[in-house]
């Protein structure tokens, strides 16, 4: 056992803990740590196809009928 005063590291890179982090040292291992959650253990539903209907109503909304004055 040591006993050094070891601050808890980083469950990702095992760098330091930061405090605004923790228990991470970083956003980005907080961040890989989120994405190892939603892309591995847990399962997501995939993204549902949109309808044609939800399909014309984006592109509608994006673009403008210009050529139809
Ligand atoms: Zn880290």
């Amino acid at each position: 056992m040591t006993k050094a005063a070891n601050p808890e590291k980083c469950p990702i890179c095992k760098k330091p803990m930061a405090m605004d982090y923790r228990p991470f040292c970083s956003k980005r291992c907080a961040n890989v740590d989120l994405g190892r959650w939603l892309g591995g253990t847990y399962a997501i539903p995939a993204e549902e196809p949109l309808s044609e209907a939800e399909f014309e109503a984006i592109i509608s909304n994006d673009n403008a009928p210009e050529d139809q004055a």
